[in-house]
């Protein structure tokens, strides 16, 4: 009976799981389809996720994923571009440490259009050693404008985990020295089986929008066979970068729907919100770091010196605020529920909601503390 309640819980099955306006489907190749009707929206976004479960950068390999998105977005005809641009359309493709994401949003009409693109990056990588050296160079250019904050966050990371969670941006020098085969193995790993996740979010039907994103999984690959896993790696550290005014401070987390996690999330919105600064959280199945921006000012000292219940409430509700906003737009949603989807088909932003409702004052306070004590360092 309980064997039975969590298979049809978790549904590893190509059996489609759904509510009035969601559906979710893992197809036979193991890649998951999402579809949601979102009312009020005028877009619908349709993405590919694809997890680094298996592929993701090590520091003989760092950048290479990101080399990889930049050709892929070129397309496998490298016309991509010419085709979203004369509909008025722009693909937005970003690699994260745990996902490699591929959006556009769009109207309904134009849908077709955007699945022949996502098809088309799918089904292969023209990867020359001209296209390489290109690209890396545009990649280096892209690395030197980064902001001061963006830096301050690689740096926190670097910190708290070392090697094991390498900046997605990458190293220009050895991005340089990729393959065409090392990146065509990479893509294959990167979207293939259980690493594919798409998502249609927004002004569709769901089955209209499960229909559509079994079109573009289609086109992906099948192969390799092979397990993949997540590296493994030691326990991570908090960690402090500051630079004139700004510093950053952040605290390693576990998975997004763990209690410790979403009351340093909680902890960290707090700080944010009472002292204007910035916020950095992506929910990650393990091994995430929850940091926050602020300058050195009155402003901060001030926000520190809030007694923690008070805290509490701020942070519930900016947390709230934030990923009410994350699930209400199209492409925010399929962005967010594509990524947790890619961990595990099950994983649902609502968990997280739930945990931030039933978050706990000494929980809390305890994050709160963690955030104090690391400030004042
Ligand atoms: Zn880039």
């Amino acid at each position: 009976m309980i064997l039975g309640c969590l298979v049809a819980l978790f549904g590893f099955s190509s059996i489609a799981v759904a509510d009035s306006t969601r559906l979710r489907e893992v197809l036979p190749t193991g890649a998951t389809v999402f579809a949601e009707s979102l009312p009020g929206t005028k877009l619908v976004s349709l993405q590919i996720i694809g997890s680094a479960r298996g592929a993701q950068d090590t520091k003989a390999t760092h950048g290479y994923r990101h080399l990889l998105e930049h050709l892929m977005a070129r397309g496998f005809k490298e016309d991509s571009d010419k085709k979203l641009e004369v509909e008025g359309l722009y693909l937005r493709a970003t690699t994260f440490r745990d996902t490699m994401q591929f959006r556009v949003d769009c109207y309904p009409s134009q849908a077709p259009i955007v699945i022949a693109v996502f098809q088309d990056m799918l089904a292969g990588l023209r990867a020359t050693p001209e296209r390489i050296l290109k690209e890396s160079q545009i990649i280096r250019e892209e690395i030197a404008l980064i902001s001061e904050s963006r830096k301050q966050n690689r740096e926190v990371w670097t910190q708290a985990y070392g090697d094991a969670r390498l900046d997605p941006l990458g190293d220009p020098d050895l991005i340089a020295t990729a393959t065409p085969k090392s990146l065509a193995d990479l893509q294959r790993t990167h979207f293939c089986g259980a690493n594919l996740v798409v998502t249609v979010t927004g002004n569709v039907k769901v089955d209209e929008g499960i229909l559509l994103a079994k079109r573009i999984a289609a086109s992906a690959p099948t192969y390799p066979a092979a397990e993949l896993n997540w590296m493994e790696f030691s326990t991570p550290k908090a960690a402090r970068v500051s630079s004139g005014e700004m510093t950053t401070i952040g605290i390693p987390v576990g998975g997004f729907q763990e209690p410790k996690t979403v009351a340093r999330a909680a902890a960290a919105f707090a700080l944010a919100g009472l002292a204007q600064g910035n916020v950095s959280f992506m929910p990650t199945l393990k091994h995430g770091l929850v940091s926050v921006t602020m300058l050195q000012n009155e402003q901060t000292r001030a926000a520190f010196s809030n007694s923690p219940a008070a805290a509490l409430e701020v942070g519930r509700l900016q947390l709230r605020r934030w990923m009410q906003k994350q699930i209400s737009e199209p492409g925010r949603d399929g962005a967010l529920r594509g990524s947790l989807l890619s961990f595990a088909p099950f994983y649902r932003p609502e968990g997280f909601l739930d945990g931030v409702q039933e978050l706990k004052l000494a929980q809390f306070t305890e994050a709160w503390e963690e955030f104090r004590k690391l400030w004042a360092n």
